[in-house]
């Protein structure tokens, strides 16, 4: 094994009001279409029943009849069902459009902080003999539950780590790794939550991003031969907002 080379943690993006981040990504709607919100369900024409918290300092204002339209799908809501919809979630200054998933900005998850490291290993995965191995090490330690969390204050465990996970070193194989980069830096490959074959409570689980954690047996299924496994690890990553724009973004 080469030397590791450790990626790290991405820092929260700094707080943004989050009237802005709507008006960034919405424009408002002057002639209001006969459709329903698809966040509230209510006629558009209908104002908005959502409640805020009262603020002194609210600038700028959405009112509960004000239309918006996403500036690049067009589906159009109430802006104030889809703040609600943002007070309730990450906060991480992007959007996701409630209708068809796309996303403006960068989407960010709770990942707690930890270490990916990566290794190159020269024997072949079953079912690419032609190249060597990509190993990912991941590493978090146990801590405390943030604001972003389930449980905030309480304690988080972490089983199961170091993970190992392994991808072919041929070009798919790399180009899903700089994208798991990614996804790493915006805290999307794990997050704090109940354990799907466990049960337990406030732990560190995956987070929709699929990963190989056997390199020579198949025994749970997370295993090679699959090859299937890098096109829907990139569709994974794509529902996440993570394509090979990023990367071109980030060079
Ligand atoms: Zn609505
Ligand atoms: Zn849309």
């Amino acid at each position: 094994a080469s030397a590791p080379r450790p990626s790290r943690q991405a820092q929260p993006a700094p707080q943004q009001q989050p009237e802005e981040v709507i008006q960034r990504y919405m424009e408002v709607v002057v002639g209001v279409p006969d459709e329903d919100c698809i966040i509230c369900m209510d006629q558009l024409s209908n104002p908005s029943t959502y409640e805020l918290p009262a603020k002194e300092d609210r600038c700028p204002v959405i009112e509960p009849d004000t239309v918006g339209k996403f500036i690049k799908c067009g589906h159009t809501l109430h802006m104030l069902c889809m703040l609600a919809m943002y007070n309730n979630g990450t906060k991480d200054g992007s959007l996701q459009c409630p209708s068809c998933k796309t996303i403006y900005g960068e989407k960010t998850g709770t990942q707690p902080k930890g270490k990916m490291e990566i290794y190159s290993i020269s024997q072949s995965l079953p079912g690419h003999p032609d190249c060597g191995t990509i190993q990912i090490i991941y590493s978090i330690p146990p801590g405390i539950q943030g604001p972003e969390h389930p449980n905030p204050g309480q304690p988080y465990t972490c089983r199961g780590f170091p993970r190992f996970c392994f991808l072919p070193d041929n070009a798919k194989g790399r180009k899903v790794l700089e994208l798991l980069k990614v996804a790493w830096m915006r805290r999307l490959i794990f997050t704090v939550g109940t354990s799907n074959t466990t049960g337990e409570p406030d732990t560190v689980v995956w987070n929709g991003i699929h990963h190989k954690t056997e390199m020579m047996s198949n025994l749970s299924g997370h295993g090679y031969p699959d090859p299937n496994y890098l096109d829907n690890v990139l569709s994974e990553l794509a529902s996440q907002g993570i394509t090979e724009d990023c990367l071109r973004a980030h060079s």
